[in-house]
């Protein structure tokens, strides 16, 4: 029988090891238990985005507790979810008519496909026959059941294979490093994955597919990888074919993290989904919060229809933690951190560039914003990854933890020709600062310089 060494009595991923214990949180950086602090370069998953401690964000949440902490949304409203909803609409330049608030990604996702599914029933005429999703091998849009059948993510979905929805399917991930074929232009690439798409929809009957689903820029599953130019609107163009919709997942691209405040409206993906999910950034992590933004198409569908959606959570349009979105957002737009995020992405890249590609084992440096991945390999001409039993990008976040670098770097890895790669992701807060950006690349090179050279 295995012994359970963790004293810790939260039940945390490990049961064989407590977490670190952190005491304080301030700006750029945790304080642990020990007395050490740790810069923080990735706000969690890509989640802090204003750094930690942000005193008009707290204010906001405690008059907000004294205004009303909770009520049912099914039959309330308040000013905090109203004004929130009202921002985020305002905020995709009317392209979006509504927005479905919730607590986390995974909620989102699960709302957004039985959004598209009751879209097609309330159809006039209904599409009943539509019950099917294709997304990409190389994503994940959440832990829950539904969210993670959706998902490509292997090794997330292996240990509940028999439990996930059976009408997902996957296409290829638009990944240049990797999918991209010798001598190939990006618009070759872009005609490759169309034609590929194209031909699932046939496969499964383009009459039976409610939506195609896919991250603008991919976080957990490939680190951070942009699409390539023309990708989105290809693929939408092939949607609109089929009559199907187009879901896009922002949850941890979007909210001005690769620099546009919703990653579609960035002249590279260029496209307006017909729904959108956004999480992470949206709270900053001051409060569980994450949303789902309706376009009118779907919306006059279900004013028509029935009139509202069927699907429904205790803590949905949370007061307290749409007051806390709402301020996020307010600083976000008042202090121009979109604008910072696309300045300072732009040093991000041009540092990564120049200090971490050159070393070894590091195949890849990609992302856009203050949204970047580090691809490790054996092999850099072969772009061969490592053995997963290695765990680098696991180790390599744990390296980071130690003495003398102190720095937070996120171990993420993807499935590359069925084996896993690994990667691990920068996400700065958007009030970074050049000084900051360059301290995280500095860290961040010497951590993977150290690893490599003293043998993994
Ligand atoms: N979608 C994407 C793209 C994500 O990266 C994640 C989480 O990492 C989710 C959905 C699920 O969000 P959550 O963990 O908040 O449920």
């Amino acid at each position: 029988m295995t012994t359970i060494a963790s004293q810790s009595a939260v039940f945390h991923r490990s049961l064989h090891s407590d977490p670190i214990s952190v005491v304080g949180a301030n700006g750029n950086y945790l304080h642990l238990s020990g007395g050490g602090k740790l810069l923080d370069a990735t706000g969690g998953a890509a989640v802090s985005c204003l750094g930690h401690a942000n005193k008009r964000v707290k204010d906001a949440i405690i008059s907000q507790l004294d205004v009303v902490s909770y009520v049912h949304s099914a039959t309330f409203g308040t000013d905090a979810a109203e004004k929130l909803a009202k921002a985020l609409v305002e905020s995709t330049g009317g392209e979006m008519s509504k927005a479905y608030i919730v607590s986390s990604g995974s909620e989102a996702m699960e709302a957004a496909l039985k959004l598209a599914r009751q879209h097609y029933l309330e159809l006039s005429p209904p599409q009943p026959q539509r019950t099917k999703f294709i997304a990409r091998h190389e994503s994940y849009h959440g832990t829950t059941l539904g969210a993670l059948s959706i998902s490509g993510h292997k090794a997330r979905r292996a240990p509940y294979e028999p439990m996930l929805l059976p009408n997902m399917s996957r296409v290829s991930a638009c990944n240049a490093y990797r999918g991209m074929i010798e001598n190939e232009t990006e618009a070759g690439y872009v005609d490759r994955l169309a034609k590929e798409l194209d031909d699932e929809f046939q496969r499964l009957g383009p009459e039976t597919v409610c939506a195609f689903v896919a991250e603008p820029v991919v976080g957990a599953a490939l680190g951070c990888v942009p699409a390539v130019r023309g990708y989105f609107q290809a693929v939408r163009a092939i949607c609109n074919k089929y009559g199907a919709l187009l879901i896009l997942d922002e949850v941890m691209c979007g909210m001005g993290r690769t620099g546009t405040l919703h990653a579609w409206q960035s002249s590279l993906i260029n496209v307006t989904p017909d729904i959108q999910t956004i999480g992470k950034g949206l709270g900053g992590g001051y409060a569980p919060v994450a949303g789902v933004l309706i376009s009118r198409k779907v919306t006059d569908t279900l004013f028509a229809g029935t009139g509202g959606f069927s699907h429904g959570q205790t803590y949905q349009g949370h007061p307290v933690s749409c007051r806390a979105a709402l301020e996020v957002l307010s600083i976000i737009q008042e202090e121009k951190l979109v604008q910072n995020v696309a300045a300072m992405g732009e040093k991000l890249e041009q540092l990564l560039k120049q200090l971490v590609l050159p070393l070894p084992h590091v195949g890849d440096v990609r992302g856009k914003g203050l949204f970047w991945g580090i691809e490790f390999v054996n092999d850099k001409t072969t772009k061969e990854p490592f053995d997963p039993k290695e765990n680098v990008a696991t180790n390599i976040h744990e390296k980071g933890l130690t003495d003398p670098h102190n720095i937070t770097l996120y171990p993420g890895n993807g499935t590359v020709d069925g084996r896993v790669g690994d990667h691990i992701l920068l996400a700065p807060a958007y009030n970074a600062t050049a000084e900051v950006i360059e301290l995280i690349v500095r860290k961040t090179a010497a951590v993977i310089e150290e690893y490599f050279r003293q043998g993994k």
